[in-house]
């Protein structure tokens, strides 16, 4: 495990107060980020200001530029936004989940009176990913895809059941199965590593022989 001193300020917190990845960073518990108002789990940075209490995502603390590009809005570069504005009920546009916080927005062309809004851990969702058994058995890797134009079949997410209504599911060539990008990476699984751990920790997990395949497929997902 690296580990970074650093401390670094949120642009929506107060700019004084600053914030520290926790020295309990391998702590394994869920907690609910007060940046994105999305659980997470694993590494955080919490505020060393007496009594406050913010905590963040290592995502939300580390990686949340002013503006980026994503594969999952690549027509326009990304905002950072404080919130969803426009109101209650505004949905991702890559889980489909409601956004209560923090996010990215576009305001480029048509996608400006669209509302259009993505999660800040959902910007940085894998392009291939391989879910646990019980996500898609048989282990296979899925890419992160966009709807096919409108009209054609509503596609059913193979983990839960339900319909798929976010713009963004996982596909498996293999089994033509399409999963919810949130069913096949939960929140919380994303949060828990970096890129670099998950695929150490994948190898290392592989390499023993305790472990048997089904044990390796526990572990979430892994980037290329
Ligand atoms: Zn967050
Ligand atoms: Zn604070
Ligand atoms: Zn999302
Ligand atoms: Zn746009
Ligand atoms: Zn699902
Ligand atoms: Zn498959």
């Amino acid at each position: 495990m690296f580990r970074r001193r650093r401390s670094v300020a949120y642009f929506a917190h107060d700019p004084s107060h600053r914030l520290l990845l926790a020295p309990d960073a391998d702590d394994d518990g869920e907690f609910t980020c007060d940046g994105c108002q999305v659980v997470g789990a694993g590494p955080r940075y919490l505020c060393d200001h007496p009594g406050c209490g913010f905590k963040l995502h290592e995502v939300c603390a580390r990686r949340f530029p002013r503006s980026l590009k994503s594969i999952v809005h690549s027509k326009h570069r990304l905002k950072r936004r404080e919130s969803a504005g426009g109101g209650d009920g505004s949905k991702c546009e890559v889980c489909g989940d409601d956004v209560k916080s923090a996010c990215y927005g576009c305001d480029a062309g048509a996608c400006a009176s669209a509302t259009v809004v993505v999660h800040p851990l959902c910007v940085h969702l894998p392009p291939v990913a391989r879910g646990s058994a019980e996500a898609h058995p048989g282990g296979h890797d899925s890419w992160l895809v966009q709807k096919a134009s409108e009209g054609g079949a509503a596609s059913t997410c193979a983990a839960c059941g339900r319909g798929i209504d976010g713009t963004w599911r996982y596909r498996c060539g293999t089994c033509r199965e399409d999963v919810h990008p949130r069913c096949l990476v939960p929140a919380a699984d994303q949060c828990r590593g970096g890129e670099a751990s998950t695929v150490a920790m994948a190898k290392q997990c592989c390499l023993s022989a305790e472990n048997d395949v089904i044990g390796c497929l526990n572990i979430s997902y892994y980037y290329r």
